[in-house]
């Protein structure tokens, strides 16, 4: 794990080095992974993005009996969890990352791009009620040029979520600083720090589309 503060001193990222992750993302990345290689490497990918993000939360001590003895075990004390994937591409974290903590709640949010200003239009948005008192953790796995992902954490924190986590599986400079400028609050947890994005917004050397590649479609 690598982490990194933004250069003006606001934001925060930390890139997973982590060998598994570093090893899936090289499968993932590949032209000639299949749909269905895809699907798994992004699950695969997603549960071990999830086990770093979860990294500081907060454990309490709880008094247990074991078939030997007494003890003191340490439980989780903090806030509870809500996954928010971006619509598509986010789904292919969210089954990977609910098995690891299966009663964390899931919210939706689908923002499509619109095609003349590149800026994010909302077209889906459901969330807990209760999304005020849990850490939202948004996934999406392109972070390209940033609108999408500070559009949905602004939509999330205008729900009343204050405590907010990014997990991506690439990033691009611009959406990145993009991040830390609007959202300085939010880490932002990545496997990759790619070069740049091309005319089209597609990051290089990213992945390609990940929607379509997680779908099957183009
Ligand atoms: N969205 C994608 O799916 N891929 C990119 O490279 C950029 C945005």
């Amino acid at each position: 794990m690598t982490q990194h503060v933004a250069a003006n001193g606001e934001g925060r990222h930390v890139i997973v080095s982590h060998p598994l992750v570093q090893h899936k993302l090289t499968l993932i990345r590949r032209k000639e992974t299949t749909t269905r290689e895809f699907r798994q490497l992004l699950r695969e990918i997603g549960l071990l993005m999830l086990y770093e993000a979860t990294r500081d939360l907060p454990l309490e001590d709880r008094e247990i009996e074991t078939p030997v003895a007494r003890m003191k075990g340490r439980v989780l004390s903090g806030k509870k969890l809500c996954f928010v994937p971006i619509l598509r591409a986010g789904l292919g974290f969210v089954d990977a990352m609910l098995e690891l903590v299966p009663s964390a709640r899931v919210g939706h949010i689908g923002l499509y791009r619109d095609p003349a200003t590149l800026a994010a239009v909302q077209y889906y948005l459901k969330l807990p009620d209760d999304i005020s008192s849990r850490l939202a953790i948004v996934c999406d796995p392109m972070l390209a040029t940033g609108h999408s992902a500070v559009a949905a954490v602004r939509r999330l924190k205008e729900s009343g979520a204050d405590a907010i986590k990014f997990i991506c599986l690439v990033a691009a400079p611009p959406g990145l600083a993009l991040m830390h400028k609007e959202h300085p609050d939010v880490t932002v947890y990545t496997a990759a720090l790619d070069e740049r994005l091309n005319d089209h917004a597609y990051i290089v050397p990213g992945l390609g589309d990940a929607g379509d590649r997680l779908f099957g479609t183009n």
